[in-house]
């Protein structure tokens, strides 16, 4: 049995017997991996505050040879407690990190993608970014750095670089005038540019954006029907996001 030291964030947890918790880590070194906390759920557990969802730490857990580890300790950096204060905000980070989780395999490194997802959260929590403007920002880069960089360049279907019109998510891109079909997004010149600044932008100013209301509502549908279209699992955390949002 040997320990090891990673650093991460907390993406899931959930029950494991009585008195015990299976925490889920995005981790820089290997990516998500689940640990055993024995005796979490006991109010007088030492680690309780650093079991959190969204605890980044650096955490050492214990290899025992099975296919969980244990959880040792950890040194906690950012609990981004200010979340918890806000029902919505907390509701939409449990869908982002679903969506993280329902995305990328287990014990991958993906280091594009944690960054991503810790400087998304960090907004959420203490910058005065709208909760959707976050959550499109987070869906199209997410599912580009997931392998499916919608192409902005020219039509997907023929490959011209006029008459630009529309945006299919089914067909990953943008299409012209006589290629687009009942079912995709028309998009203008404003509407164009805001989704191609969200994803090719530098992370530290992807949300360093101006779009007027009508520009960003449809942004944000397009950017929640590709995030549905690649990742094809019905995450009910959207739903609940969703409840939360409209209270
Ligand atoms: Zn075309």
């Amino acid at each position: 049995m040997s320990n090891i030291k990673v650093r991460g964030i907390i993406i899931k947890q959930s029950d494991f017997g009585e008195r015990n918790r299976i925490v889920t880590i995005f981790t820089r070194e290997y990516g998500i991996i689940r640990t055993v906390v024995y005796g979490a759920k006991s109010i007088k557990h030492k680690n309780s505050a650093s079991t959190q969802f969204l605890c980044y730490a650096d955490f050492i857990l214990r290899d025992t040879g099975r296919d969980m580890m244990t959880f040792v300790s950890s040194d906690i950096l950012e609990s981004f407690f200010p979340v918890y204060e806000d029902i919505a905000k907390l509701s939409l980070c449990v869908y982002l990190a679903d969506l993280i989780y329902s995305l990328i395999n287990q014990n991958v490194p993906d280091n594009n993608i944690l960054s991503l997802f810790l400087n998304t959260v960090y907004a959420i929590c203490y910058k005065s970014i709208d909760n959707s403007v976050a959550k499109a920002v987070f869906e199209l880069r997410v599912i580009a750095y997931a392998g499916y960089m919608p192409n902005l360049s020219h039509c997907t279907m023929c490959g011209k670089g006029e008459d630009i019109v529309a945006f299919s998510p089914k067909s990953g891109g943008i299409l012209c005038k006589n290629c687009r079909s009942a079912g995709d997004f028309n998009i203008n010149a404003e509407i164009y540019h805001a989704i191609r600044y969200i994803l090719t932008s530098e992370e530290k100013k992807m949300f360093s954006f101006k779009a007027s209301e009508e520009v960003m509502d449809e942004v944000i549908k397009i950017a929640e029907s590709y995030a549905k279209t690649y990742n094809d699992k019905p995450l009910s955390s959207l739903d609940y996001y969703k409840k939360m949002s409209s209270l």
